[in-house]
């Protein structure tokens, strides 16, 4: 055997083995060789880590919010010095390509700056009393102890957009990372570790969802659930949250509308949803997951995006550095598409392109896929696929666009592609979403605020709002 690693949990300022020493063994998922071993953390871990975090989090509340900050930069400067190594292990985990995985690890950099940068402006408010001589204070505290859940999709970036807001504002924090891509978690960890943090502020336990993920969003001691993950888990949680009455903050899943219009810029449209629907192999919460093109240009758009799509390679990112596609994350994924796949056919859907399990020897690889003739009733037009697979409804215009856009549980992110301000402005105003792009797709700016309405979530992320969340508010009434 071999020079596998085997992680520890982080507790305490401290890499320690899980209490009853059980290992998880974590896969390659284009090769399924083996990349390390992990802690599967039970309650007893749980526990020990949210007591550290609840021990650190007076005084790390008591630390000026500059000082607070000046941890996370570190942090950020270490991790671009070591952008190369953490790109290779988010590749060789998840799946995605080199290029993809070294912004994830750039952003995930810039991000913790940006919100270290958040320090000095974190505002409470002074407002006028109903009193005579009566001060009125509004001060934004700390919420205590946060668990973070992360999912395996954008692994490493998750970290950041959970610790950061939660470390600058004062709290102290316990992250799950997925059990699919625990290695970039333990990464980053490891650098964490060498910048000095007080102990007990960052821990990590590792582990599955239905014992390390429950025991800690169980936990009493825990005041905020910051959960990134499927629809499914995110109720799992709200129900675990409700013995306690723990603040909840979810961001769930996705079934983002593209529409395409008359008027758009065919190519830029192709060229965005392609590249959307390809981007992490199709595991992005809002890359374009249905689209509703316009009758004039519906023919013309299935053409080129077919083409498009098809010329999409694939293969393992680790071997391969020019692919433009990875495998899935695991069979249960494959199976999900492949299963989504055939029934749409059996519906009445037409293959334009791919349609079926890649055939490359190994890894969970499905065809870059575009289905035409897709009517509302079929599972691809409703639920989330998280595969490289577009499927495609002709509409006749923006309003019955708009309308099977909201016909939906889902009310993460959408799209609408058209030279029309008018057009733009009128979906902006109708479609019921958290966030529209007009004439481009995903990715969300840190500064924005990525939130979904419906079963995409509760709360949002990123931006002044996004670290709000990590805060609760407290009003003193004072009488001179
Ligand atoms: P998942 O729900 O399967 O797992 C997410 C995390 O929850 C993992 O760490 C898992 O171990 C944990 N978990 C599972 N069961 C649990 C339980 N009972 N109690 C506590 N924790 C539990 O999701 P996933 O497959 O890792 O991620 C993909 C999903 O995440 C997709 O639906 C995607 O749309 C969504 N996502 C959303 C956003 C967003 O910003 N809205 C971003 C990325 C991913």
């Amino acid at each position: 055997m071999s020079d596998v690693t085997t992680y520890q949990n982080y507790i305490d300022g401290t890499f320690v083995e899980s209490v009853a020493g059980e290992l998880r063994d974590n896969r390659n998922p284009a090769n399924d060789a083996l990349l390390s071993r992990v802690p599967e953390s039970d309650a007893d871990d749980v526990q020990r880590a949210v007591e550290a975090a609840r021990a650190a989090q007076a005084g790390w509340a008591a630390t000026p919010a500059v000082e607070r900050a000046g941890y996370l930069t570190a942090i950020a400067d270490k991790l671009r010095a070591n952008a190369d190594h953490l790109a290779s292990v988010i590749v060789a985990e998840q799946g995605k390509v080199r290029a993809l995985a070294e912004t994830e690890v750039n952003f995930t950099a810039d991000y913790l700056d940006y919100m270290a940068g958040w320090a000095r402006r974190i505002e409470g408010e002074i407002i006028e009393s109903d009193r005579p001589g009566e001060h009125m204070f509004l001060f934004r505290k700390p919420l205590g102890v946060v668990a973070g859940i992360l999912p395996w999709n954008f692994p490493f970036f998750l970290i950041a957009r959970k610790m950061a807001p939660a470390l600058v504002t004062g709290n102290t924090i316990v992250v799950k990372p997925s059990e699919e891509t625990p290695n970039n978690c333990f990464e980053f960890t490891k650098l964490a570790d060498t910048v000095g943090l007080p102990k007990g502020v960052f821990n990590v336990v590792s582990g599955g969802g239905a014992s390390t993920g429950n025991a800690l969003t169980a936990h009493p001691d825990v005041d905020l659930i910051s959960f990134t993950g499927s629809v499914g888990t995110g109720s799992a949680i709200m129900h675990n949250a409700a013995d306690h009455i723990t603040k909840v903050n979810l961001e769930l899943g996705g079934k983002a509308p593209a529409i395409v219009l008359d008027d758009a810029d065919l190519d830029l449209a192709v060229q965005a949803i392609k590249d959307s629907r390809v981007i992490n192999n199709g595991q992005v919460c809002n890359c374009a997951e249905r689209v509703y093109v316009q009758r004039g240009v519906a023919e013309a758009f299935q053409e080129k995006i077919a083409k498009a799509m098809q010329a999409t390679s694939y293969g393992d990112p680790g071997a391969d550095s020019s692919v433009d596609m990875g495998p899935l994350i695991n069979q249960a994924g494959l199976d999900k598409v492949s299963r989504m796949v055939d029934s749409a056919k059996q519906a009445g859907a037409e293959v334009l392109t791919g349609g079926r399990v890649a055939d490359v020897g190994q890894g969970y690889h499905f065809e870059p896929t575009v289905l035409a003739a897709c009517t509302p009733d079929m599972d691809v037009m409703k639920d989330e696929i998280f595969g490289p697979v577009l499927p495609i409804q002709v509409v006749d215009d923006l309003d019955e666009a708009i309308a099977l856009a909201n016909n939906s549980d889902y009310g993460l992110t959408s799209s609408v592609y058209t030279a029309s301000l008018n057009q733009a402005l009128k979906a902006v105003r109708e479609l019921e979403y958290g966030e529209t792009y007009v004439n481009r797709e995903n990715f969300e700016a840190m500064q924005g605020f990525h939130a979904g309405t419906g079963k995409s979530g509760i709360g949002g992320a990123d931006g002044k709002h996004g670290l709000y969340e990590y805060t609760r508010t407290h009003v003193a009434y004072i009488q001179t």
